[in-house]
């Protein structure tokens, strides 16, 4: 059974715009298994990711690299006791065998 998805005019929940919600969209929704329809218009749908992207932005903490020492952000909060890295020492150290796997010097 195939669907056949029609452009549709739905109203936007927060400003009220009536937008179409394409065939196209309609069929990525149904591939994606979403089966509520948007309730915001596109301008609105982009608004709320950046507020989403602004939130995550605020919940981040600046830190010194317990590595280079460099200035760092970290998406939560640091703990005294724990060292923090900045993400490029984060991904030498996640790459780098850790030391007491090291064979013994000869
Ligand atoms: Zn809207
Ligand atoms: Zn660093």
């Amino acid at each position: 059974m195939t669907i056949a998805f029609e452009d549709r005019s739905l109203s936007c929940r927060e400003c009220g715009t009536t937008f179409v919600w394409t065939a196209g969209e309609q069929e990525f929704y149904h591939q994606k298994g979403l089966l509520h329809e948007p309730q915001r218009c596109p301008d609105c749908r982009k608004k709320a990711k950046a507020e989403r992207a602004a939130a995550r932005a605020a919940n981040m903490h600046d830190v010194i690299c317990s590595d280079c020492g460099k200035q760092a952000q970290v998406p939560f909060e640091p703990r005294m006791d724990r060292p923090v890295y900045c993400s490029e020492c984060f991904e030498t150290r996640r790459n780098a065998p850790p030391p007491a796997a090291a064979p013994p010097p000869a």
